[in-house]
């Protein structure tokens, strides 16, 4: 008897003008989900594959492909809404753990929307970017706790105590951890040369450094994750910075999985693991269980490296994050990463990637605010990711305790992504994620690195505006600067926890 409880309703409706269709066939070559197929004199379309990637709908050359909300309505239920029956159908046919990609879709409220930036007016003037200089430079690592002043020779000489590894960046952006394996070949590229123009950094995420990226590794951040895949002495001698993994955004609480079959030659000698072996990195490092184990390694990597770069620590932004914050401060980290909860993965257990975790903009303040009233944040830059969208996010972010603004899911769509969320399915039609050789050609390096150069470009010029606008001059001074944001949403107890004052309420004393 036919399983008919698996036939769920399509979740997008394809439908081909057949006025406009020349029967070209572009669009069973682009799509690679198997929607359309030619038969019989016509294209045939089967709707229930379709991820709506919208390839086929921008390859088709007549225009004559809709990519449409399905046809068939569920019944209305509050409780049990659409996507909830989904996932029972889906677990239903299939028994198993539902992976997802790309951050998650639930509806979160955005904290970073009920925030509203202060402007300058009459007693602090604003300042005019296009005349005056406004500092975007950032420097990640830490900083010597106090300056010396010399008396000689008639003037005075300012010096710092202690130099420490810094990492310069010509804007407060970096880009996350996503690795050779998660993306492609060519989508590394474009990351790679995109920061190499900007000035900033690029996390490896945990699949080591391919050989053919060496020439970029003065931009490169390389990830220590529990796997410890591909971590190699030759590129430790010339890398801006290193980067414990103790947890990610999306992933709270578990290890890396890029599946065997995405182990392809590339991905073997990437990560120095035999093809077509799956890469499982473990939920916890497995020498880690303290503070002072974390100390240990931070103190090996930096022996590793000769103390040249900073050695930074990722953790997914969670309830306790601040003390754990102190406490990798404390350890002898450079910089500290927190990774909040809509932040992106190539793949991840659905249930874990929408449910676990906190919004980063809660972590970051209760971070910033910790080591502060602990007298150590110069010990340590914060980093925060976890669905920076656009310039107002940078900027809020910041304003509430960031050194520097961590993005990947902005930096995927700037190059074309569709944010489909099958990233883990390996199939990308738009050759990012995926290792399929077919496909990765798509992605054409040279358009992707100019688009993504763009966006870096453009967020940094908005920065500037802000800036200009709040009548302050450099990144350095609106950092933590919680006095220059006012809440607006419906909970008090938000502001409270971010230690920002509701709209119409003044600066303080
Ligand atoms: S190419 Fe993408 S949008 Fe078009 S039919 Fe296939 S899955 Fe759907
Ligand atoms: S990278 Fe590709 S598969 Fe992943 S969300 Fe974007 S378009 Fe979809």
């Amino acid at each position: 008897m036919a399983d008919i409880y698996h036939e769920i309703p399509p979740r997008f409706q394809v439908e081909i003008d057949r006025e406009k269709c020349r029967l070209c066939e572009r669009c069973t070559v682009n799509c690679t989900y198997d929607v359309h197929s030619f038969q019989g004199e016509r294209i045939v379309t089967r709707s229930e594959n379709c991820v709506a990637c919208q390839r086929c709908a921008t390859m088709c050359p007549q225009g004559a492909i809709s990519i449409l909300p399905g046809k068939i309505s569920f019944a209305p239920h509050y409780t049990y809404s659409e996507r909830i029956r989904r996932i029972i159908y889906e677990q239903a046919s299939t028994g198993g753990v539902m992976l997802a990609g790309s951050g998650t879709d639930l509806p979160y409220r955005v904290i970073f929307d009920d925030l509203l930036l202060d402007a300058a007016q009459v007693t602090n003037p604003s300042i005019d970017p296009l005349r005056e200089t406004v500092e975007t430079v950032t420097y990640l690592g830490r900083k010597p706790d106090r300056m010396f002043v010399t008396e000689g020779d008639g003037k005075l000489t300012v010096s710092r105590g202690a130099d420490y590894p810094n990492v310069q960046l010509s804007t407060p952006i970096v880009v996350g951890h996503m690795s050779l394996g998660s993306i492609s070949y060519n989508a590394c590229v474009a990351i790679l040369r995109a920061a190499k123009e900007v000035g900033t950094m690029v996390g490896t995420g945990e699949g080591g450094l391919h050989p053919d990226f060496y020439e970029y590794a003065d931009v490169i951040n390389s990830e220590v994750a529990s796997g410890r895949f591909g971590i190699e002495p030759r590129y430790l001698k010339e890398i801006a910075a290193l980067e414990i993994k103790i947890g990610q955004g999306a992933k709270p609480g578990h290890g890396g999985h890029l599946p065997g079959e995405k182990v392809d030659a590339l991905i073997s000698e990437t990560r120095m693991i035999p093809k077509g072996t799956d890469a499982l990195s473990p939920y916890p490092h497995h020498d880690i269980y303290s503070i002072e184990d974390l100390a240990q390694l931070i103190g090996a990597l930096k022996e590793a490296s000769r103390y040249r770069v900073p050695v930074g620590v990722k953790i997914a932004a969670v309830h306790n994050s601040a003390p754990i914050a102190s406490g990798i401060a404390r350890a002898g980290a450079d910089f500290i990463t927190l990774d909040g909860l809509r932040g992106g993965t190539g793949a991840a257990p659905r249930i874990i990637r929408d449910h676990a975790g906190i919004p980063v903009e809660l972590a970051v303040a209760a971070v910033d605010r910790r080591l502060r009233e602990e007298g150590i944040r110069h010990l340590v830059s914060i980093v925060a990711g976890g669905s920076i969208r656009y310039a107002a996010d940078l900027v809020k972010v910041l304003a509430l305790g960031a050194d520097a603004a961590m993005v990947g899911q902005s930096v995927l769509i700037a190059m074309g992504c569709r944010a489909c969320q099958m990233c883990h399915l390996g199939n990308c039609s738009w050759g990012i994620a995926t290792q399929r050789p077919d496909l990765t050609r798509r992605l054409d390096v040279d358009i992707a690195a100019q688009r993504l150069a763009n966006v870096f470009h453009a967020w940094t010029e908005e920065l500037r505006e802000i800036l200009g606008a709040l009548g302050i001059d450099s990144v350095e001074s609106l950092v933590g600067n919680r006095d220059r944001l006012r809440y607006v949403g419906p909970n008090p107890k938000v502001a409270e926890v971010l230690g920002v004052k509701h709209a119409g309420e003044p600066w303080s004393d």
